[in-house]
C-alpha cells in the first residue's frame, strides 16, 4: 500500500505539467484568504458558533438524525438512511431503476462511495455538470480538492480534455466554458434524474448547498427525480447555521466559489430521495471526532507544503492532511496509516482550519496505531 502511495507521489512530482497547475492555484492562497476574512468581520464569531453546534449534533447523532428524518418526510422527500457504501449504492441504484441518463452536481460524499462509476458498470451514463468536476471525469482522475476538484489541471490540458466534447479546441477560458454549456444544455434536457450533494442540512429539513456556476439549479430543477446524497455529519440546527456556513466555507476558501446559495425547503411534488450516509461517522474512534466538525473548505490543503507539490496524489479520495483521518474514518485504515507517514508536522493546517481542528496531532495518533 505504502508503495503505491509513494510511486503516485513520485509520478506527480515528476510531471510538470500537474506541478504547474498546482502550483499556479495555489499561490495566491493565503492572500485572498486574509482578504476574504477582513470583508467579513463576523466570521470569526460564525466559524465558533459552528463549531460549538457542530460539537453538539456530533455527540448526539442518532438523536438528530431522527429528528432530521420526520422533519424531512414531512416536507414531503423520500429518507434513506446508508450504513455504508455498499447500502447508499445499492440504494441509488435502486432509485434509479429503469434510468439511462442522469446528470449530477459535485459531491465529495459521491466520490467517497465511488457513485458515478459504480452507477456507469450499471449501465447508467453519467454527467458531472460542474466544470472541474467534469474535467475530472473526461481525464479519469479523481478529485485533486474538495472546493476545486480541477485544482491542478492546467489551461492546456483542460483544452485538450475538452476538444473531443465541444468539437474544437478552444484555449480561452471563457470560450472552453461556454462549449461545455452548450454540450451540458442537452444532457440536462434529457435526464432521466438528477444527483445532487449538499454542504449542510438543517435539522429542521431544509438542504443548502452552494455553486459558482448554474449547474446545481438545473440539476435538482430540471429533472423529475432528484437524489441527494448527503453524510450526516452535515446536520445543523437551523437554517441560519447552514447560511452561516455556507459563508465560512466560502471566505475560508478565499472568497472563489460562491455565485450561488441554493435552500431547498420541499419536495414541489418531485420524486425527491435523500440519501444520508453514515461509513463509520457515527462510530468512529473518539479521538477522531473532530474530523467531523470538517466543513470541507479546502483551506488546509491549499495551505499545505506537501498539497503545493503534489496535489491530490497525497490522498486518496480526500487529499492533503485532513484527508487522512477521513480516510481512516471512511475509506482504507492501512492507506490512512501509510499517508500519515508522509505529513511533516508543520501545523499550517490547523492555523488556517476555520473549526479549529488540530490536524497534526490526530495525525500524531493515526502515525501510532498499529
Ligand atoms: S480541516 Fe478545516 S481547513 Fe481543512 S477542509 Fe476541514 S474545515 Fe477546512
Amino acid at each position: 500500500m505504502f508503495h503505491d502511495v509513494h510511486k503516485k507521489i513520485l509520478r506527480a512530482l515528476e510531471t510538470q505539467d500537474l506541478r504547474k497547475g498546482s502550483k499556479e492555484s495555489t499561490k495566491n492562497e493565503l492572500t485572498n484568504r486574509i482578504n476574504a476574512i477582513k470583508k467579513f468581520e463576523k466570521i470569526h464569531v460564525w466559524r465558533k458558533e459552528l463549531r460549538e453546534a457542530k460539537k453538539s449534533i456530533i455527540d448526539n447523532f442518532d438523536f438528530y438524525i431522527d429528528k432530521f428524518k420526520n422533519n424531512v418526510e414531512k416536507r414531503g422527500f423520500i429518507f434513506h438512511y446508508a450504513e455504508n457504501s455498499d447500502e447508499a449504492r445499492k440504494i441509488i441504484l435502486d432509485i434509479l431503476k429503469g434510468s439511462r441518463l442522469v446528470v449530477k452536481s459535485k459531491s465529495m460524499v459521491g466520490e467517497e462511495i465511488s457513485l458515478r462509476d459504480f452507477l456507469e458498470e450499471n449501465g447508467i451514463e453519467v454527467y458531472e455538470t460542474d466544470l472541474g468536476e467534469f474535467l475530472v471525469q473526461i481525464s479519469g482522475g479523481k478529485p485533486a480538492h474538495m472546493v476545486t476538484p480541477a485544482v491542478n489541471i492546467t489551461k492546456e490540458r483542460a483544452s485538450t480534455l475538452l476538444e473531443p466534447y465541444i468539437g474544437r479546441r478552444e484555449l480561452e477560458i471563457d470560450k472552453m466554458v461556454m462549449g461545455v454549456r452548450r454540450f451540458m444544455r442537452e444532457k440536462f434536457f434529457s435526464a432521466d434524474a438528477g444527483i445532487i450533494g449538499a454542504n449542510s442540512l438543517s435539522i429542521n429539513g431544509e438542504i443548502v448547498f452552494i455553486t459558482n456556476e448554474g449547474n446545481g439549479a438545473l440539476t435538482q430543477i430540471l429533472p423529475s427525480r432528484i437524489i441527494l446524497i448527503t453524510s450526516i455529519e452535515k446536520l445543523l440546527p437551523n437554517l441560519d447555521y447552514c447560511i452561516k456556513e455556507a459563508l465560512v466555507q466560502t471566505v475560508y476558501d478565499g472568497y472563489r466559489n460562491i455565485s450561488y446559495i441554493h435552500i431547498i425547503n420541499k419536495s414541489f411534488d418531485k420524486d425527491f430521495h435523500i440519501v444520508l450516509l453514515n461509513n463509520n461517522r457515527n462510530s468512529c474512534d473518539n479521538f477522531l471526532n473532530d474530523t467531523l466538525l470538517c466543513i470541507k473548505c479546502g483551506s488546509c490543503q491549499l495551505a499545505c507544503p506537501i498539497f503545493k507539490e503534489v496535489d491530490g496524489a497525497w490522498g486518496d479520495i480526500y487529499t492533503a492532511a485532513i484527508g487522512i483521518p477521513w480516510t481512516y474514518i471512511t475509506g482504507n485504515k492501512i492507506m490512512a496509516r501509510d499517508l500519515s507517514n508522509l505529513c511533516l508536522s508543520c501545523g499550517i493546517c490547523y492555523q488556517v482550519c476555520p473549526m479549529e481542528i488540530n490536524i497534526p496531532e490526530l495525525i500524531r495518533k493515526i502515525k501510532g496505531l498499529r
